[in-house]
C-alpha cells in the first residue's frame, strides 16, 4: 500500500504556480531564522536569495517565537507583527519565483506556552522541545551537566516532552526529533524503545517529522532524525517535510541532497508543506 493515498489529488500546490511544478518534484525547506532570534544572522531577503539559488521552491521562515523563558535567544513577543508583516512582504515580492511561508518555530516548555504565539495567523507552527526543566541542553554553554548524568535517563525526559507536545495538538512539525543526540551523549537502551510513546503520539496527533539538517554541523554528525526513528515514522505512516535550520544565509540548502536520499531510502517519496495551517503534498 502507498504512503498518503487519501492525499494523492492534492499533492501539487493549486493556489500558485511554482518552478519545480514542471516537473512535479519540488524542493521543500520549512525551518529557517532570521537575525530577529538575536542567535541568526542575516535579513528575510539574504535568506530567500541563497533559497533561489539552491533551487528550492518552497522556502519556509520559522523565527523563534517569544516566550516568557530565555528572551535572549528569540525574538520579542513585541515584534511578532513586523516580523509577520515583512515576511508576507516578502511572499508578494518574490511571487512567481520562489513561494515563500511563514510560520514559527515554538518552544515546548509546559507553563510558558502563549496564546499569541499558538493562535497566531501563521502557514504552520513547528514544536521543538529545547529544555528538559528548564536546562537548556544543546546549548553548548551548559553542556557541562551530560557529565556523570543518566544518559538513559535524560533521553527517556526528552522523549516524554515530545510525547506530551504532540498529545497538546498545538503545533504542525515536531521540530528536530532527536536533538538530544546533538553532543553524541547516546543512551545505552535501543532509542527505538525510548521513542516509542513519542512516535505513537506524533502519529496520533497527525504531525507531520521534518527531517532537518542542523545536525550535520553538530558533534553528532547526521541529520535529524536518525535513519532508526525515520524508519519507526515510515512505518507509522508519519509524513516528513524538510529544513535546513538555517541561522545564517549560508547554511540555506546545505545537505539538503542528503536530506532526500535519507529520506528516499526508508520509502518516503513526498514531502508536506503548510499554507495557513493546511497541509498538501508534493514528491521531492
Ligand atoms: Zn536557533
Ligand atoms: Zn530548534
Amino acid at each position: 500500500m502507498s504512503l498518503f493515498q487519501k492525499e494523492k489529488n492534492s499533492t501539487l500546490n493549486t493556489q500558485h504556480s511554482t518552478p519545480g511544478a514542471r516537473t512535479g518534484a519540488l524542493v521543500i525547506d520549512l525551518h529557517n531564522h532570521t537575525a530577529r532570534c538575536n542567535h541568526a544572522e542575516g535579513s528575510i531577503d539574504d535568506y530567500i536569495e541563497k533559497a533561489i539559488e539552491e533551487g528550492i521552491d518552497i522556502f519556509g521562515f520559522s523565527d523563534h517565537a517569544p516566550m516568557d523563558f530565555d528572551p535572549r535567544y528569540r525574538m520579542g513577543f513585541d515584534e511578532m507583527s513586523a516580523y509577520e508583516t515583512d515576511v508576507k512582504r516578502a511572499r508578494e515580492k518574490y511571487t512567481g519565483t520562489i513561494d515563500i511561508r511563514l510560520g514559527y518555530e515554538v518552544d515546548w516548555l509546559p507553563g510558558h506556552m502563549d496564546r499569541r504565539v499558538l493562535a497566531s495567523d501563521v502557514d504552520y507552527l513547528i514544536g521543538s522541545v529545547h529544555f528538559i526543566d528548564k536546562w537548556g541542553f544543546d546549548n553548548p554553554e551548559f553542556i557541562g551537566k551530560y557529565e556523570g548524568a543518566d544518559i538513559d535517563g535524560i533521553w527517556q525526559d526528552y522523549f516524554d516532552l515530545v510525547e506530551a507536545m504532540a498529545k497538546e495538538g498545538k503545533f504542525d512539525i515536531v521540530g528536530h526529533l532527536d536533538l538530544i543526540k546533538v553532543f553524541k551523549y547516546v543512551p545505552k537502551t535501543d532509542v527505538r524503545l525510548i521513542a516509542e510513546r513519542a512516535m505513537d503520539a506524533i502519529k496520533s496527533a497527525d504531525m507531520v517529522i521534518e527531517i532537518n539538517a542542523a545536525g550535520y554541523r553538530k558533534p553528532i554528525g547526521e541529520a535529524y532524525p536518525s535513519r532508526e526513528l525515520l524508519i519507526m515514522a515510515y512505518e507509522r505512516e508519519i509524513p516528513i517535510t524538510f529544513g535546513s535550520d538555517a541561522h545564517n544565509p549560508e547554511q540555506v540548502g546545505y545537505k539538503k541532497e542528503e536530506l532526500h536520499k535519507l529520506a528516499k531510502s526508508v520509502g518516503y517519496t513526498k514531502a508536506a508543506h503548510f499554507r495557513n495551517r493546511d497541509r498538501a503534498f508534493a514528491a521531492f
